[in-house]
This record gives structure tokens, sequence and C-alpha cells, in this order.
């Protein structure tokens, strides 16, 4: 990252600087060629007009006055003309030369603009042909540059010790900046890799920027929600290790006592064949939960609607419960319409509906009563279907619960039920499939109904 950052700061600064030296050389020159001919310009229009000797010679000092630009006026044989002073034959000689091999042929309001050197002196130059009172001349006008060159030479050079250093600084506040940036990711990766070892208490907290920050809640939540199910996995195993555990530990010690004590005693032998065929029906029923819960959650069993008989369905599963209103003092009570028809799983409906009915028998109240109805609603064309207890109903806190898997309600019950936290999971991952609205309406003092609204069909 400060890499980036640095390699950003030096383009922009070599930008900046390719820009400031084109500028500034180019400039300051053309500006200088443009006064020189400027000058010359006004020179040759003043000469041509009416102004005597004198004032031509007024003009030219206050150009050297005021602009440093000289103007010397040479006549046809190379004589200095004006301005009027003594200087030295050597030092006139070379300028005139040069003027001469500039300008070639002697020809009217010839101009020639060119550049002299001599040492490391620069000189911008503007000659022009020019006659005066009939007689030819020639007008030089110079204009030395040395000290302009030399002041752009000394601002490159401390644009290039300015560039050198801000270079160094970018590089300082580069290296802090990615390091100020990356700090939070370093600090988020390094909770992760403790998170990867197994640490479920860490926290991701690095909240500098608004999107780290936001990286940081969800990293929390998905540690959440890693723990919850690794807390989830633990609680399973535990669970259905005991639930399996027990009754495999009954029927082996049932069939060891029928093998060593009860063999020969038919009555006694009955007895542990029946505890033995009991607790085998509920390993039964606790693996055929696990297989279709799973299967149903992983979506290997989409439902596979048809229309069917809601009625008879129900008073199949009545049916199937019958025996506790013969051998337990049961009543279920009952008010269903006849010939409803829905749209569903015939197969998963069933289980919903065995669940539900099978949850308020275990939890009803000391009177032993369930009511069950199924209604057709001609309103919102639903059949409504309901069963309801007169237990315990359900604590506020456990309502969010109860439709989880393997959650079992902590409080006890008038009898000890023998559930897997299974059935109620089931009930809602099929209904859930189907698109149908249920829920629970519950109280403390009258017990709990469980409801489902099918489609008529
Ligand atoms: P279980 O095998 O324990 O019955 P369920 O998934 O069917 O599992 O139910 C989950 C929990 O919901 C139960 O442990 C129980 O506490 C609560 N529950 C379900 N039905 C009823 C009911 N009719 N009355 C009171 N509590 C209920």
């Amino acid at each position: 990252m400060w890499r980036y950052f640095t390699f950003f700061a030096l383009g922009v600064i070599a930008v900046i600087a390719l820009v400031c030296y084109g500028i500034l050389g180019n400039a300051v020159l053309s500006q200088a060629k443009r006064r020189v001919r400027s000058v010359g310009g006004d020179m040759v229009e003043i000469i041509k007009g009416d102004v005597t000797a004198n004032e031509i010679l007024q003009i030219i000092t206050d150009y050297s006055l005021s602009d440093g630009v000289d103007v010397f006026i040479f006549d046809a044989d190379g004589k200095l003309e004006m301005p009027d002073m003594t200087l030295s034959e050597d030092k006139i000689a070379p300028v005139y030369e040069a003027l001469t091999a500039r300008i070639g042929e002697w020809e009217e309001d010839k101009t020639v603009e060119y550049n002299s050197r001599s040492g490391n002196r620069t000189t911008l130059n503007f000659a022009a042909c020019v006659s005066l009172d009939g007689e030819r001349y020639t007008m030089l006008v110079r204009f030395p540059v040395t000290h302009i060159a030399e002041l752009v030479r000394r601002m490159e050079l401390y644009l290039l010790i300015v560039g050198l250093g801000a270079g160094v600084i970018a590089f300082f506040i580069s290296y802090s900046l990615a390091n100020k940036l990356s700090e939070p990711l370093r600090e988020i990766s390094g909770t992760a890799q403790k998170l990867a070892d197994g640490d479920y208490d860490v926290q991701f907290n690095s909240a500098q920027y608004a999107e780290i920050a936001k990286l940081s809640d969800t990293l929390n939540y998905m540690k959440d929600e890693i723990k919850k199910s690794e807390d989830f996995r633990k609680e399973l195993v535990a669970n259905v290790s005991h639930d399996l555990k027990t009754p495999l530990t009954m029927i082996k010690a049932y069939a060891s006592m029928i093998k060593e004590i009860s063999g020969n005693d038919p009555e006694k032998r009955e007895k542990h064949l029946d505890v033995i065929i009991e607790e085998a029906d509920r390993l039964t029923g606790l693996v055929n939960d696990i297989l279709s819960t799973s299967k149903i959650t992983a979506g290997l069993e989409q439902p596979n609607k048809k229309v069917f008989n809601l009625t008879e369905l129900l008073y199949g599963v009545i049916n199937k419960f019958s025996y506790l209103q013969e051998t337990q003092g049961y009543s279920i009570m009952v008010d269903v319409e006849a010939e409803l028809y829905t749209l569903a799983d015939e197969e998963q409906i069933y289980q919903v509906v065995y669940n539900l009915i099978s949850n308020a028998v275990n939890y009803t109240g000391e009177d032993k009563t369930i009511y069950i109805s199924l209604r057709y609603n001609a309103e919102d064309k639903r059949i409504n279907f309901a069963v309801r207890d007169t237990g315990k109903g359900i604590a506020e806190d456990e309502l969010a619960h109860i439709w989880e898997r393997y959650y079992r309600s902590k409080d006890s019950h008038l009898r000890p039920v023998k559930g897997t936290g299974l059935g109620l999971n089931i009930v809602k991952v099929i209904l859930q499939k189907h698109g149908f609205n249920f829920g629970v309406k519950t109280n403390r003092s009258e017990g709990s109904t469980f409801y489902v609204d099918f489609p008529s069909a």
C-alpha cells in the first residue's frame, strides 16, 4: 500500500515539475523575444516618422535606461551612428559583423531576429534596414538575457530541490498513511486467525473507518453465528447421543434380563419384551425424526403437491391417538367439517398434523383433553386447522425458540415427555416450504393453540 502511495505522490510531483520546467523556460524567453520585437518595430516606426535625430537619441536612451534594451544604428560603412557614445572598435566590430552576416544584402524594411552568444552571455537581437533622410542605415535592438537564463537555471535547480524534498516528504506521509490504513486490517486479520484457531471469545473491534467498522460488524456477526452453530453442534451431539444411548442401554439390559432371569417365566418375559419393543420404537421414531428434518432442511424433499381430502387425513391421524382415549382416559374433542380439500404434499401434511396433535397430547393439562377443529373460512377461502390443549402454555421467552431444531422447553410439564425437540422444527420447515400461514397462541392459564391455514382446493 505504501509503495502505491509513494509512486502516486512521486508521479504527481514529476508531472508538476515537468510542467513548471516547460512553462518557466519557455514563458520567460518568449516574453523577452516579444519585448525585443516590439521595441524593434516601434523603433522602425519612429525612425520612419517625422522626428529629429535628437529625439531618436532620446528614445534610445530611454529604452536603455528603463528596459535594458540597447538600440544601435549603423551607417552603410558600419560606423556607429547612434547612440552617440565611445565604444572601442574591437567591441563594436564583431557586433556589426554578426549583424551584416545575418541581414545580408540591405533592403528597405527588411528585418531579422537572431540569438547571439559570446562566452556565457546570451543576447536576443532584432535587426532592421531603415533609411533616414535618404541614407541607408541598419538598426540593431539588443537585449542581453544572460541574467534571465541564469534566473531560469536557478529556479530549475530550486524546483529540483523542492521536488526531491516533496518526494521524501511524500514517501513518509505515504508510509504512515498506508500504515494507518492497513493497521485495522492487520488487527482484523489477527483476530480472524485467533477465531480460526478456535477462540470464539474474540471481538472484532476496529472502527477507525466506516467501511472497516462495517466489516468488523459483519465479522462479529459471522463469529456469533459460528459460535452458535458450534454450541449447537456440541449440544446436538450431547443430546442425540444421550437420546440414542438411553433406549439402547434399556434394550440391552432387558435383553440380558430375559436371557438370564425371565427367559422361562412367560409373564415376566412378556413384560420385558414389551419394554424392548417400546424402546426400539422410540429409537426408530428418533432416527426417523432426525432423518426427515435433515432431509427437509437440506431441500432433498421438495413438496409433492396434489389435491387431497384434508378431513380424511385429519381423521386418520386422530384414529392413531384413539387408543389414548380407550386406555388412558384422554378426551379428544373434534369440530371438523366434512369434505375439505387442499393442495399440498399429503405425506408431509400428515406429519405436520401428527406432530401438532402429538404435542397437544403430551403437553395438555390434568383434564387430558385436547380440542381439534378444521373449518372452512369463506371470507379468505382458507381452511383453518387448530389444535388446542389445556396445559401450562409456553413461556414468552421460549416462544421464539420452540420452532428451533432440538429445542426442548426447560419447563417441567405434567407428564415427563420423551420428546426429541424436532417435532415443531419439522412442522415449521414443511409449512414454510408450502408457504402456509401457521403459528401458536398461548396463554399461561389456558394452554396453547397451534394453528395452520390451508388453501382450499
Ligand atoms: P418435543 O419433542 O420436545 O415435543 P417439539 O419440537 O415438538 O419437541 O417441541 C419443542 C418444545 O415446544 C417442547 O419441548 C415444548 O416445551 C414446547 N411445546 C410444544 N408443543 C407444546 C404445547 N402444546 N404446549 C406446551 N408446550 C409445547
